[in-house]
């Protein structure tokens, strides 16, 4: 398939620029209300007996409206609004780049100020529209400090953790650019789902481990999904871990979001290679952890990720041992093609073998879809952004991008 790409013209990134945070301001995005109640009074602006009311006020506005200016905030005085722009942004965070593939797929390079990491960070975010949903990939580090020995982000360092504020941030501008706030039109062109949200579903699926972010990915994930504001379905979200045990219960107990597991082999020796963290929470802790998820059934099933590399984990032994394994378990299992990238010993297996392993799970009832060929164009695209000081390296974007399109959540 060919590719157009649309990158964001000079004169409209120059527009987005002005737009951005400026750092020395601290952002309302991504406080809890009731942290928000509390940072209004302590900048003297609001009193206390007006905390909760101008709290919901700017929650609205924030949130249902997508106001990224206290300028647009018109049920509150002009004074108040001028004094919240002195202590406060809204804005959104720079977008460096902006890609738009010829079946919709859009993929936005965001810039976030260093917070004490010593230089600006950089990531993406990946929007896949599809029939009847639209779905958003979103990152909740930059880098990671796993080592799973498939995964080209695992090899970068860790820089940090982002925020809750920065966790949103990636929704709310995806939102922005699609239009998809109330009384916003959706760009010319635009490949959306027809009808309803154009981001219907959110994964938390980009780069980094969400669990080892628990309480940043936590606070902007209830506020995705506070009913009074940007109101997304915890059904429709789906959060993708390698297997921190300890926080899988919290997970469902505190957050209630769909869950998915990156699971790639179906016994510990294998486990310990290929996603190192199964030395520390082996298969047998993991598979507990997933049994006791809040709220599992057939209706709320985990997701299980397995990633097919050639003469590794692709034969039909290990189809039959993941069916063992995921025995009893409410469970759908996506497979996804290995993204090569330099400097890699694995191979992806073959198309055949990824079939009949496919037919194996779908012969014992299980859904067993393969993700793969809007990934590929996708990789295929991004050897085309520019590459500048602080960017990603073209390797490392192209496994993050396998991984966002990997298994994207379900309607
Ligand atoms: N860190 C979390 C979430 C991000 S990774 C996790 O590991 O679950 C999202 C998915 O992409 C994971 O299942 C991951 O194992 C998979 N993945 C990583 N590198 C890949 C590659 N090179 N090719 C295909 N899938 C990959
Ligand atoms: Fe980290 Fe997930 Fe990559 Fe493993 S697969 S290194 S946990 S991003």
């Amino acid at each position: 398939m060919t590719l157009s790409f649309d990158l964001t013209a000079e004169g409209a990134r120059d527009a987005l620029r002005a737009r951005a945070t400026p750092a020395e301001k601290p952002s309302l995005i991504g406080l809890t209300r009731a942290e928000l109640g509390a940072a209004l009074v302590a900048s003297g602006i609001v009193p206390e007996r007006q905390a909760k009311m101008r709290a919901q006020q700017l929650w609205h506005w924030m949130y249902v409206r997508g106001v990224s200016d206290f300028a647009g905030m018109f049920n509150i005085s002009k004074d108040l609004r001028a004094e919240l722009d002195k202590h406060f942004t809204v804005a959104r965070p720079e977008i460096v780049e902006e890609q738009i593939s010829s079946d919709g797929t859009r993929k936005w390079l965001f810039r976030f100020p260093p917070r004490g990491a010593g230089r600006p960070v950089e990531i993406e975010t990946v929007y896949i529209p599809e029939e009847g949903r639209g779905t958003l990939c979103i990152s909740s580090q930059v880098g990671c400090t796993l080592t799973c020995s498939f995964c080209h982000t695992g090899t970068q360092k860790l820089v940090r953790n982002l925020t809750s504020e920065e966790i949103l941030a990636q929704l709310l501008t995806a939102r922005d650019r699609l239009g998809d706030f109330p009384d916003r039109d959706t760009p010319d062109g635009a490949i959306v789902p027809a009808e309803g949200r154009k981001v219907s579903n959110v994964v938390m699926m980009g780069m980094g481990e969400p669990l080892y972010n628990f309480e940043a990915v936590k606070k902007a994930l209830l506020i995705a999904s506070d009913g009074d504001g940007l109101s997304l379905s915890k059904r429709r979200i789906t959060l993708s871990t390698s297997g921190v045990v300890p926080e899988i219960f919290r997970t469902g107990e505190e957050i209630g979001v769909m869950l998915a597991i990156s699971l790639h082999a179906t016994n510990d020796d294998l486990r310990d290679l290929l996603v190192p963290i199964n030395k520390k929470y082996p298969l047998k802790e993991l598979i507990a952890a997933c049994r006791a998820y809040p709220g599992l059934s057939n209706a709320r099933r985990i997701t299980f990720e397995y990633v097919m590399l050639k003469d590794v984990n692709d034969s039909i032994e290990d189809a039959k041992g993941l069916i063992k394994l995921l025995k009893g378990i409410p469970a759908k299992i996506n497979l996804i093609p290995f993204n090569p990238w330099p400097g890699t010993n694995y191979q992806c297996s073959d198309w055949e073998t990824i079939e009949k392993f496919a037919d194996y799970i779908n012969n014992a009832g299980y859904a067993s879809p393969i993700r793969t060929p809007r990934g590929r164009d996708i990789l295929a695209a991004c050897g085309q952004l520019k590459s500048e000081s602080e960017r990603m390296r073209k390797v490392d974007r192209l496994a993050l991008e396998a991984m966002m399109i990997a298994g994207h959540g379900e309607a």
